[in-house]
């Protein structure tokens, strides 16, 4: 763990992970005032280097997400900095080649006191890291979603497109409900419409069509996938035509194919979608091919298996 108090990021030390002490009336507590980066550090297969992979997009996410929450942020380079030292201070946690990777957690919280609702007088910065395998228990299988009527993540102009903690909080019930009916996770529509597809409670969602591949755009209500950013550039330099734009829920029902993308989840197959009480299965019980090639070429960058032309892995050593 790597703890900066106070809000001066240019400073911070190592620390054993346990517990922090908070004021009752800490703004994280009270008003919201978090946000969470998630990324991986893989162990390439000489057994000793380690992986980052673009690391300062996920600092330069959580800045653009202190700026909507009234925050301030540690800079790229400190962000980067704080990331490596914790990495390699905690190397020995990180899994062998094949075997799963080191998430690591970097948290931006107002830990300062305040009663009347106000952005919080000082703020904390911590990372923690977690060895971690596969997201969904179905490992690498196609996973099945459910896609949810009822419940939104996000509205337009509120916080959806940004890694902060309410959302999370936002997608807790429409996902356990959906985890007790036996679906992997849910799948949001706009608010305004229902007819738009959004994204899963923590990745980004593809359709896959006569093999163009279509994903819904950025516009304040989803989050700003780093993997899906990376995978639009993977798929277009394997010569896929790749579409952001609105897609609709018809759209998916009618897909060859359907993938998410995310940190956590890598590329996921989808293999089911209900809407509606109607279920409509996609391939065999496996990958379909086009997210099987594009799960291959990223996973080969992320771990070091091929060479890395866009410029994406940080090594440390
Ligand atoms: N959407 C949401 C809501 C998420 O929590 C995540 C995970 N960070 C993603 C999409 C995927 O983003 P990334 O590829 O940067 O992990």
């Amino acid at each position: 763990m790597k703890c900066n108090i106070d809000g001066d990021f240019s400073k911070g030390e190592l620390q054993r992970f346990g517990n922090i002490e908070v004021s009752p009336s800490a703004g994280v507590l009270n008003y919201g005032q978090g946000l969470f980066e998630g990324l991986k550090a893989y162990r390439k297969e000489d057994g000793n280097n380690i992986l980052l992979f673009r690391p300062e997009e996920n600092a330069n996410r959580m800045r653009n997400g202190a700026e909507r929450m009234c925050m301030p942020a540690p800079t790229v380079e400190q962000f980067v900095e704080a990331v490596k030292e914790t990495v390699l201070a905690n190397k020995h946690w990180v899994p062998p080649p094949g075997k799963g990777s080191l998430y690591v957690r970097p948290l931006l919280m107002g830990t300062g006191a305040v009663l009347g609702l106000a952005p919080a007088p000082e703020y904390t910065f911590i990372i923690y890291v977690s060895p971690v395998g596969n997201y969904f228990k179905e490992g690498v299988a196609p996973i099945n979603l459910i896609v949810e009527n009822e419940f939104h993540r996000a509205t337009p102009g509120g916080t959806g497109g940004v890694k902060t903690i309410g959302n999370y909080a936002a997608v807790l019930k429409a996902q356990s409900i959906a985890k007790a009916k036996g679906y992997s996770d849910v799948l949001y529509l706009d608010c305004v419409y229902k007819r738009f597809l959004e994204e899963v409670s923590s990745c980004n969602i593809f359709i896959v069509k006569d093999n163009v591949i279509s994903t819904p755009e950025i516009k304040g209500t989803i989050l700003p996938g780093i993997t899906r950013k990376s995978i639009i550039d993977v798929a277009r330099t394997q010569g896929f035509q790749v579409e952001e734009r609105n897609v609709t829920v018809d759209e998916l029902l009618e897909a060859d194919e359907v993938f998410c993308t995310g940190t956590a989840v890598v590329v996921s197959p989808v293999g089911s979608v209900t809407y509606k009480g109607k279920r409509v299965s996609y391939g065999e019980g496996t990958f379909g091919t086009v997210s099987k090639q594009l799960y291959t070429v990223l996973t080969s960058l992320q771990m070091g298996l091929i060479e890395d032309n866009m410029n994406w892995t940080v090594n440390l050593s």
